[in-house]
């Protein structure tokens, strides 16, 4: 029988998803890996292969549309041949990232969040692409692209009218710099690929009383009283080294309760999902300090006996999956990964990386672990946390991929050494994502203790208002505070460091983060979804100079229902940058409010807005307070 184009096409996409679930072994966990490649495949995720995908997974159609839905890289409508995704980060606006894409939707006659008539072309903005440094950044069809100007805009705009394939693009449009301007301990490590593990495994026989017999017995000493891997830990103990995604807890203590945790098989986790806006630091890390990562990963199965290690990276690095795969090999050929890791019996250990799909709620570690099970990412309640009760349910450490590389040096160096350098509470080094507005933007290393003035000495940067330490969730502070010191015990940080000069207005600031919290608001929590969204509307309705006295005191009342009631760490913060920017630049807000003291229930002009529409007035005397 005679089959249709659209059978044809029908059949093919069924083919597709059937190699990719087999490649995938049939795992439900890896749904999300399935629907990423298979939309690579297929340029989005038609029907009738989501249909193919449950059945070859064996899971519910409803399951798998729902994950579809959930993650905003995922497509289940077509898209253009280019798929282009301006960055909209703070900075990004700075540099007039807006205009440019407003040019480039001109020229390719598109709409955004549209794809053009002929499906040629997609354009549309998602938040921050870890490009702050070499702004305005894009990606398209996946791959990054800096320094975003009129010229480069025209040059991509002609070689997408002219159907080029990506691989023909100019390899220059694609050079992403690394940008580091001050190396310390870690950006300036010079250890050979495996030094860590080779120390490591030197200070466990060290510290080992009798070595074990066999095979079987190193694993069985793991689990009991084993010196060598204790070793280890203890180092990492005694370093104090501290978390580096944000919330600082102690290293050596996770790795411990996970040591000593009950499971049949333990995970290394390694958070490469770093959507914090302004941050970019995991970017240059991942790119050219693969090997010390993997070192820092390994050194941390060894001491907590795991044997699987995943990375979870961020969706928008996808164009670093193949460069780091290609490291994962060579380690397993060198066999710093694999069975017997540099000889020692039963030391197994291999790493496999997950890419995300574009959800900010994700770095959190326990979404995290559900998107790693294939599933919604959306924050568990906590306890049990993650080092009892982690990936599948088993004990998983999860570590910020600055915490493993941080990891890895004290395997070499010891814990005393690294901590003598920093401060009494915040021991080694830490590095800035430094971005916005100064002369040499890029990343900063610095030993804790560093004040927010040396570095902006170091940066050039100039008749400076404020600098929002640690993306939209963290702390903006003043010119009165720039001898405040990066450290846990004063100005703790995940690493962005954004800087605004006296010629920025905050308001604007405070009011693009306020978008992002309500873009990114994962929609599990009512207070949280509603609250971002009622956030954004006050901050536009102020914008739109209508706003009031009254809605800034209703600004300060939800932050305490957010803080009451949200699920995770995204509701608790969204009122940050617009309660930090009230307080420390208030007659920025002040100059926009219609009245101080009057709160009308709604704007009765507005309102006449379709009167006047269908009248066809749109004079001054059509506008309430305008009449003659
Ligand atoms: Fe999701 Fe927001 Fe609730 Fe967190 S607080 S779970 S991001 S809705």
């Amino acid at each position: 029988m005679a089959t249709s184009p659209d059978d044809a096409v029908i059949h093919e996409h069924e083919q597709i998803v059937r190699r990719i679930v087999a490649q995938r072994h049939h795992d439900p966990h890896a749904l999300l890996q399935v629907l990423r490649e298979v939309q690579e495949a297929c340029g989005y995720l038609p029907p009738a292969a989501l249909a193919q995908v449950a059945r070859s997974l064996r899971q519910p159609l409803a399951r798998v549309r729902g994950i579809a839905g959930f993650y905003s890289f995922l497509a289940t409508e077509p898209r253009g041949l280019y798929r282009v995704l301006f960055s909209d980060n703070v900075t990004d606006r700075m540099q007039g990232s807006e205009q440019l894409m407003a040019s480039m939707c001109h020229r390719l006659w598109v709409e955004p969040g549209k794809v053009s008539e002929d499906g040629l072309v997609s354009v549309a903005t998602t938040s921050c692409t870890g490009l702050c440094d070499q702004g305005p950044g894009m990606l398209v069809n996946g791959r990054a692209i800096g320094h975003l100007d009129d010229d480069r805009i025209e040059t991509l705009c002609q070689l997408m009218l002219d159907r080029r394939s990506l691989e023909e693009w100019p390899a220059e449009l694609f050079v992403i710099e690394d940008n580091v301007r001050r190396a310390d301990i870690l950006l300036g490590h010079g250890f050979a690929p495996g030094d860590p593990i080779r120390a490591a495994l030197r200070r466990g026989t060290q510290g080992r009383s009798e070595a074990p017999a066999n095979e079987r017995s190193w694993r069985e000493a793991y689990v009991g009283a084993a010196l060598g891997p204790v070793a280890v830990l203890e180092e990492v103990k005694r370093s104090n080294l501290r978390g580096r995604g944000g919330a600082g807890f102690t290293t050596g203590v996770k790795w411990e309760a996970c040591r000593h945790a009950t499971g049949l098989t333990r995970y290394v986790v390694c958070n490469a999902d770093e959507g914090e806006p302004g941050t970019f630091k995991d970017r240059v890390l991942l790119t050219s300090h693969a090997d010390l990562l993997f070192d820092g990963m390994t050194v941390a199965a060894y001491a907590v006996g795991a044997s699987q290690g995943f990375v979870y990276l961020r969706g928008e690095y996808r164009g670093l999956l193949e460069r780091l795969n290609a490291v994962l090999e060579r380690r397993r050929t060198a066999n710093l990964l694999g069975k017997g890791i540099l000889g020692q019996p039963g030391f197994d250990f291999d790493i496999e990386i997950h890419v995300g799909a574009g959800s900010y709620v994700c770095g959190e570690e326990s979404a995290l672990l559900d998107s790693l099970e294939g599933k919604r990412g959306v924050p568990r309640n906590r306890p049990p946390y993650p080092v009892t009760n982690g990936y599948l349910q088993q004990p998983t450490i999860v570590n910020n991929v600055e915490t493993l590389c941080a990891a890895a040096l004290i395997a070499v160096q010891g814990g005393d050494w690294y901590r003598s350098i920093g401060t009494l509470k915040s021991s080694g080094s830490k590095i800035l994502s430094v971005a916005g507005d100064c002369a040499r933007p890029g990343l900063y290393e610095y030993p804790f203790g560093v004040t927010v003035r040396q570095v902006l000495g170091d940066c050039g940067a100039e008749r400076t208002q404020a600098v929002q330490v640690s993306g939209p969730s963290g702390i903006c502070v003043d010119v009165t505070e720039f001898d405040r010191r990066i450290a846990f015990e004063d100005l703790p940080t995940a690493g962005a460091f954004t800087i605004f000069d006296i010629s920025r207005d905050m308001f604007e600031v405070a009011r693009a983060y306020t978008q992002f919290f309500a873009h990114e608001s994962c929609g599990f929590c009512t207070p949280c979804r509603v609250g971002t969204s009622m956030l954004k509307a006050s901050m536009d309705k102020i914008r739109d100079g209508n706003g009031t006295l009254h809605d800034l005191r209703e600004i300060s009342r939800l932050n305490k229902v957010l803080l009451m009631s949200a699920h995770c760490g995204l509701g608790h913060t969204a009122c940050n940058p617009i309660l930090d920017t009230m307080k420390k630049f208030r007659p920025m807000y002040e100059r926009r409010l219609r009245s101080r003291d009057f709160a009308p229930a709604f704007d009765l002009d507005q309102a006449l807005a379709r009167a006047r529409q269908m009248t066809g007035r749109d004079d001054p005397g059509a506008h309430l307070g305008n009449e003659p």
